[in-house]
């Protein structure tokens, strides 16, 4: 356990709302009843019962209740300063953090919401942690909404100030809902705009969309991909596109697990990429909701797939060329997280 927390770890995959802490949250409905609001849901101490198993339905009914108590700029301000704040506490040196630009009529545009979350980003990077943003559509939101984000999200990157903050797009929402098919016209559009996009594939089994989406070639790194690999319910088809346009896979075993879109830890498709050489990199999505950290994260890969510590150590070097950062950047990065494990190997 101390090893994990003393590795120095990147973070690709993590939700900021999913991210909050339970004394952050607390926070949030304090600060609400303080206001006096009185529409909030009757459930909201529901999202503090971490770690309990729910179902995806029941996980997006806990983001309906987070984002209930985060529709303000001031929240939005603690949450993502809260969340940098844990990601340093737990030994991250780079983090690529992702949200949902969202509208609430007078209280927030996607505009100031992006600015603020930048915002914090800028005043949170000390030496110690290296931070950029993807910004987040959501599959169930329809594609004028994606068209929109990606729009403000232009104009975020093309500013002085933000510009190499933004590193790319993610496409996340309820896998249940919608069909990546249809944003096909907004990735490639993204793509040419220079942005990478992280795209979360076979969260769920979706054969059509799966292969669609992968033959795009637009995908620079899969989400979960739970359903991907041939010996846990994908084909040989998708395993070659994988391996041939060279995606990395964000890892995230809590949330398959808990939200119940892997069977067992044992069965979890992490083994057979790892096995076979292929970039995966280990993330924790919603390490709130999910009651999980990073280090977390590796101690329970490293026990089940009886990793070593030098296993461990590639794991988090290994996951700097899966940055969406440029090379220059990257090889400083690299060279920091070097110097960084040297004394734990
Ligand atoms: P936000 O974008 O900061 O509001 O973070 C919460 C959002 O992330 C949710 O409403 C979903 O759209 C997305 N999200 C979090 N976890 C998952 C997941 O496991 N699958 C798909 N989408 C997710």
């Amino acid at each position: 356990k101390t090893f994990c927390r003393s590795l120095p770890k990147i973070e690709l995959h993590a939700h900021l709302t999913g991210s909050l802490s339970d004394a952050t949250v607390l926070r949030l409905l304090h600060a609400k009843r303080q206001e006096g609001v009185v529409d909030l849901p009757d459930s909201a101490e529901v999202v503090l019962k971490r770690g309990h198993n729910r179902t995806l339905k029941e996980c997006f009914e806990v983001f309906r209740i987070l984002h209930c108590l985060t529709d303000n700029l001031v929240a939005l301000r603690t949450i993502t300063r809260d969340v940098i704040r844990e990601f340093v506490e737990d030994n991250v040196q780079y983090l690529e953090l992702r949200t949902t630009p969202k509208v609430i009529i007078g209280k927030m545009t996607k505009e100031q919401y992006i600015e603020t979350v930048l915002d914090v980003i800028g005043e949170e990077m000390k030496a110690n942690i290296t931070i950029r943003l993807l910004l987040s559509v959501d599959r169930a939101r329809g594609v004028d909404d994606a068209w929109d984000t990606l729009r403000v999200t232009k104009q975020y990157m093309s500013q002085e100030k933000y510009k190499n903050l933004i590193c790319g797009l993610d496409i996340s929402g309820n896998p249940n809902v919608g069909d990546l098919c249809d944003y096909i016209p907004v990735l490639e559009a993204a793509r040419k705009d220079g942005l990478k996009l992280a795209v979360h594939v076979a969260e769920v089994l979706n054969e059509k969309e799966t292969l669609h989406v992968l033959k795009s070639g637009l995908v620079s790194r899969v989400g979960h991909g739970s359903y991907i690999h041939h010996k846990c319910g994908g084909t040989h088809e998708m395993v070659n596109l994988v391996k041939n346009f060279s995606i990395p896979i964000e890892i995230c075993i809590s949330s398959n697990i808990k939200s119940g879109t892997v069977k067992s830890i044992s069965d979890h498709h992490f083994q057979h990429w790892w096995k076979e050489g292929h970039p995966v990199i280990i993330c924790t999505d919603d390490k709130g909701v999910f009651n999980t950290s990073l280090s977390e994260e590796f101690q329970m890969c490293a026990e089940t797939f009886k990793l070593t510590h030098d296993d461990l150590c590639e794991l988090c070097l290994c996951a700097v060329d899966s940055t969406f950062l440029p090379r220059n950047e990257r090889d400083e990065l690299r060279k920091t997280m070097q110097q960084k494990l040297q004394h734990l190997r």
